[in-house]
């Protein structure tokens, strides 16, 4: 079993109540070989919500409210649920600062990218997930 970015099995769960729909995505999740989650929703914040940036490793809104300890709760649970269902691997959102690897927006909500990894996506990578993109999907 996989988990995957909810947004990218289509489900209307990003910030601004869209989605990343993705059908290499879709497709796993309707054979039963990956399960989606927001862990956003799972932190317990609502859609639609104000986005986010991660800026010298702790997560704000753009209106400068610190999110941390929430998204950090979040992530907490998806390594959970990521244990308890044996998952080795899971395929999250490129450049979001929950789900996000390798690249991310630089915390000043102008589009420009640094390096590092999502809040989640770094909790599952220091516990031995392997953490692909769809970026990385063949
Ligand atoms: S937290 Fe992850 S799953 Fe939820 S909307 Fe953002 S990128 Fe998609």
């Amino acid at each position: 079993m996989k988990l995957v970015s909810a947004c990218l099995a289509g489900l209307n769960v990003r910030h601004d109540g869209s989605n990343k729909a993705n059908e290499k995505v879709i497709k796993l999740v309707k054979a039963g070989e990956a399960k989606p989650v927001c862990p956003e929703q799972l932190a317990g914040f609502p859609t639609p919500r104000e986005a986010r940036e991660i800026k010298e490793g702790r997560v704000f809104t753009k209106s400068g409210e610190d999110l941390t300890e929430q998204m950090q709760k979040g992530a907490e649970e998806v390594l959970r649920m990521a244990k308890q269902l044996g998952v080795k691997e899971v395929i999250f959102k490129a450049k979001s600062p929950s789900c996000g690897k390798g690249r991310l927006y630089d915390g000043t909500f102008s589009g420009k990218l640094v390096e590092g990894n999502g809040i989640v996506a770094d909790l599952l990578l220091k516990n031995g997930i392997k953490v692909l993109t769809e970026e990385e999907l063949e």
